[in-house]
């Protein structure tokens, strides 16, 4: 399958889609997941076009594993979380729904569980507000 620059993650690059975005770079770029699995489930993509971890440049993908830890570590003080889950599927067969490259960043809480994807969509000012939040920790 070859990558289709329609796709929703190269809209929010292009800035044609909506997105409470956190972090930014030259290579990679941080925004929140609009149907969190828990409060402050954050998304990390590259700039550059790659559907998944086997097309993309080692060099962008270098620099895109470096802004997940950097957001990684405000998302847990913005969210007082004493554990990050850090996921990334490839491929439909993993349950990959959109077709560009993504870490998601998942604060984790002792006892609370949640389903491996959230179907609802969360308000956009309270996705800003949690973007905010974690700003303030980069
Ligand atoms: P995956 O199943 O790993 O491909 O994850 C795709 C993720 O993208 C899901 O967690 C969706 O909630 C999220 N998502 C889909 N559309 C948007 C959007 N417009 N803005 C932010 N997150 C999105």
């Amino acid at each position: 399958m070859s990558y289709d620059q329609g796709n929703i993650f190269a809209k929010i690059i292009r800035n044609e889609a909506p997105a409470a975005r956190v972090y930014e770079d030259e290579y990679s770029l941080a925004f929140m997941d609009v149907m969190p699995q828990v409060p402050g489930h954050t998304l990390v993509i590259p700039k550059s076009a790659a559907e998944n971890i086997h097309e993309i440049d080692p060099e962008v993908l270098s620099h895109t594993v470096r802004t997940t830890q950097v957001v990684s570590n405000a998302v847990k003080q913005a969210f007082d979380a004493p554990g990050i889950m850090i996921a990334q599927l490839n491929g439909s067969a993993a349950g990959q729904t959109v077709f560009h490259l993504h870490f998601h960043i998942l604060p984790r809480f002792q006892g609370l569980e949640f389903s491996l994807h959230a179907r609802e969509m969360q308000e956009m000012d309270v996705l800003q507000d949690h973007a905010e939040r974690i700003k303030t920790f980069l």
